[in-house]
């Protein structure tokens, strides 16, 4: 039972409502434009636990109870505030599983005198199916962003090559967000110098712990219902606590303004085995959810209650402000096209072992532990260690963000697209990078402690102990060539290349091909249900 009534006996007391107001799992705020005008004792609000939206990738376990369970608090908060919520639950024997099929049967069991009021949804493909629904049907902007699509398409059509730095210089202007007048505070637009630490030989300092939400009754009948329902998913839902209400999200932005923010700027780019979650705010979950809004998320960072450096404070505001905003504006502005874009032309499927971790390479390993295990791993272990092989191996960038869409918690189609196929593949051709994010194995052993556990030299391209990264990074700068070797910011890596004779180019490209062909083998299976 999810709240205060269920549905059934709402139903013998209703008569035909106003409006219906759908609200997705993506959407869960009770302050949105869909809920402008909303009157308690005319009009009923509508969710729907859907199996084609829990299965048109196959999707992490955890994902997927972390969605139901936000959902099912929200109907609650929202029944207690006496509104009238028909929630629709996985197993419920009427559900229809599809958004069309179950949005049909509810307009028909309560023909609406109005129409079926909703939030712009964050995916392409639902806006296609709520587009094509023979239903009244009002889409209403959704003022969660800071920066809407209308004034990001203007921004664009003004310099059409603009680049993140570019919009987020404009954004914190014109939100006056750490500005001294018309100068940035501390007389630097971003500190990323201050920002690429490593732990060191003594590894991470003491770690604060990272705030954990005891699932209740609600959030355990989800997991009991997905461990039920979706036996054959990927990852696990030992010891979940993810932030599943609008509270626990609150507190969970509160812990990391006080205690990790200090140290996350830092340490962002760091990377430490059996550590998952290092000084990371881990709030991009409830921020995906509309559980926070990302002018709080804001607002308790620069209060800086943990009295964090601006090195930290800046490239937090960097990553809200700048950053998700300008990902998400690029996806309203390309698609649908923009899934199709495949720059560098790469044809291969994501490996198996990206599903298993069953890897001989230590940072993958890590990696892709952390993502079974957690449904999460930091930024950089998503770009610098799962998305960087996969780039320099040649896997279509499509597959990249649907692995990536599967195994994490947090991804959301509008996030996920351009920070994968875009960023970390490169296969936009350069709208979210001027580069691509490709280095040797020698990046991954300064920034983290896994070489010296590997059996792989990171120093290494050719010969058995050669590290997968270094041969695979080089025969990349090889293969495209004609592309990168004029780009400015390439030029110190073809300089480095250029030094390589004709006979250790050819080793490295032989065994380039080697790795390649070993992992197309058999090892190479696109998803879950084929291991
Ligand atoms: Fe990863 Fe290479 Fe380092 Fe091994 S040696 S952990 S494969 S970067």
């Amino acid at each position: 039972m999810l709240g205060v009534e269920d549905d059934s006996l709402i139903r013998k007391k209703i008569r035909p409502p106003r409006n219906l107001v759908l609200v997705m799992g993506d959407q869960l705020d009770a302050n949105s434009a869909a809920f402008d005008g909303f009157d308690p004792a005319n009009d009923v609000i509508l969710q729907m636990e859907l199996r084609e939206e829990a299965t048109y990738v196959p999707q992490n376990k955890r994902r997927i109870a972390f969605f139901f369970a936000a959902m099912r608090h929200f109907c609650g908060d929202q029944r207690a505030l006496g509104r009238t919520v028909f929630y629709t639950e996985l197993d419920d024997p009427e559900n229809r599983g599809s958004f069309v099929g179950e949005l049909q049967r509810r307009f028909a069991e309560l023909k609406p005198d109005g129409a079926i009021i909703v939030l712009e949804p964050g995916d392409y493909r639902v806006r296609a199916m709520l587009e094509a629904l023979d239903l009244p049907v009002e889409i209403r902007e959704d003022r969660h962003f800071l920066c809407s699509r209308e004034d990001f398409a203007a921004m664009r059509a003004e310099d059409p090559s603009m680049i993140l730095e570019t919009f987020y210089r404009t954004m914190r202007q014109r939100l006056r967000i750490l500005m001294n007048g018309d100068e940035p505070v501390g007389g630097q637009w971003n500190f990323d110098r201050d920002n690429r630490k490593s732990f060191g030989r003594k590894g991470p300092p003491l770690l604060p712990p990272k705030p954990s939400f005891k699932p209740d009754a609600i959030t355990q009948a989800v997991l009991d219902l997905v461990e039920r329902a979706f036996p054959d998913s990927p990852g696990s839902l030992a010891r979940f606590d993810l932030p599943v209400t609008r509270e626990h999200a609150l507190a969970a932005l509160d812990d990391f303004a006080r205690y990790r923010l200090p140290e996350f700027g830092r340490y962002q780019d760091a990377m430490a085995g059996g550590q998952p979650f290092l000084f990371h705010s881990v709030l991009s979950g409830p921020m995906n959810l509309h559980l926070l809004n990302p002018r709080e998320v804001l607002d308790a960072v620069l209060a800086n209650p943990g009295d964090a450096p601006l090195n930290a404070v800046e490239g937090y505001v960097r990553q809200v402000l700048g950053w998700r905003e300008f990902v998400r504006g690029i996806y309203w502005q390309m698609m649908p096209d923009y899934a199709e874009l495949n720059a560098l032309s790469a044809d291969l499927p994501v490996p198996r072992f990206y599903w298993t971790g069953e890897t001989d390479m230590r940072c993958l390993h890590e990696a892709i532990g952390h993502t079974i295990h957690h449904a999460y791993a930091h930024h950089i272990e998503r770009l610098m260690v799962l998305g960087q092989f996969c780039l320099l191996l040649g896997v279509r960038p499509y597959d990249v963000h649907r692995w990536h869409l599967s195994m994490f918690w947090d991804a959301i189609d509008w996030a996920s697209l351009p920070n994968t196929l875009g960023m970390s593949q490169h296969g936009d051709g350069g709208v979210m990078g001027t580069k691509p994010y490709a280095a040797s194995g020698a990046y991954i052993d300064r920034m983290s402690d896994h070489c010296g556990r590997c059996r792989y030299d990171p120093d290494k391209s050719i010969g058995d102990r050669a590290c997968p990264f270094t041969t695979l990074y080089w025969d990349f700068l090889d293969r495209h060539k004609e592309r990168f070797a004029r780009n400015l910011r390439m030029r110190g890596p073809y300089f480095n290349l250029a030094k390589k004779d004709e006979a250790e180019l050819d080793a490295i490209r032989q065994r380039a091909e080697t790795l390649r062909r070993g992992l197309t083998a058999e090892t190479f299976l696109s998803e879950p249900n084929q291991l």
